[in-house]
């Protein structure tokens, strides 16, 4: 697929995706995603995107520590 932005070549990789509120720091590493070549934009597919938000609901609900880093696979597996 192509680069919603510059519609440059994306590849598949897997990248660190963070989220940062207010209380604390989530890192979900090692998520799949697709990332342009030229300018970084980064895609995550519709299923991937449920899950990170899944992942984020469980986290900010239950632990309140202020950096969390999470692997993606053992929190889908
Ligand atoms: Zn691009």
């Amino acid at each position: 697929m192509k680069c919603g932005i510059c519609k440059a070549e994306m590849e598949e990789k897997n990248v660190t995706y963070t989220e940062d509120n207010d209380q604390s720091v989530i890192v979900i590493r090692h998520v799949p995603a697709k990332v342009c070549t030229e300018c970084g934009n980064t895609w995550y597919s519709g299923t991937v995107a449920k899950e990170l938000e899944k992942i984020m609901d469980s986290f900010m609900a239950s632990v309140f520590a202020e950096v969390s880093v999470i692997s993606y696979a053992k929190s889908v597996a």
